[in-house]
């Protein structure tokens, strides 16, 4: 997952699962350009820029880290997994908690890739302009991102 906000910042999250498996998340970034001394964004943070459970499934984040701390985002898309959801759905949902806060007309760019035990992927952002590239036996796709934000 990559974002795309030209001047901006640019972080990639990856999730990755083997054949035992083992899951693995991931994420990079370079925080948001011209931030305060002192902040720390979401990456760093277990459950906010990143979370995975084996057996469950994982996710990452990107965008406005405050944002996506503020509904623990990460965490929250594989504990609705775990309840059942799909991952695509689980994305969508946490959106949903994010864009619920925001003010009319100023949602913030957030976006979460999820990838469940069972192999499936879903991601969303709240804007337009996120990309998610999957990979499975030799065959990889870059995707352009479902955006959910009608305010
Ligand atoms: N989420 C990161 C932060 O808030 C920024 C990014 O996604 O590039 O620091």
């Amino acid at each position: 997952m990559k974002s795309h906000t030209p001047g901006d910042h640019d972080t990639i999250g990856m999730i990755a699962i083997d054949r035992a498996g083992d899951i693995a998340a991931s994420c990079t970034t370079s925080g948001l350009a011209w931030k305060l001394p002192g902040r720390v964004g979401d990456s760093p943070l277990a459950g906010h820029g990143l979370y995975c459970e084996n057996g469950v499934g994982g996710a990452a984040a990107t965008g406005v880290g405050e944002e996506i701390i503020k509904v623990c985002g990460s965490y929250h898309v594989v504990d609705l997994m775990r309840q059942g959801r799909s991952a695509q759905e689980a994305v969508e949902a946490a959106l949903g908690r994010v864009l619920a806060r925001s003010e009319e007309g100023a949602a913030k760019m957030v976006a979460f890739i999820a990838l469940r035990a069972d192999g499936t992927a879903g991601f969303a952002s709240t804007l337009p302009g996120f990309q998610a590239a999957v990979s499975r036996a030799g065959k990889h796709d870059l995707l352009d991102a479902r955006s959910l934000a009608t305010k």
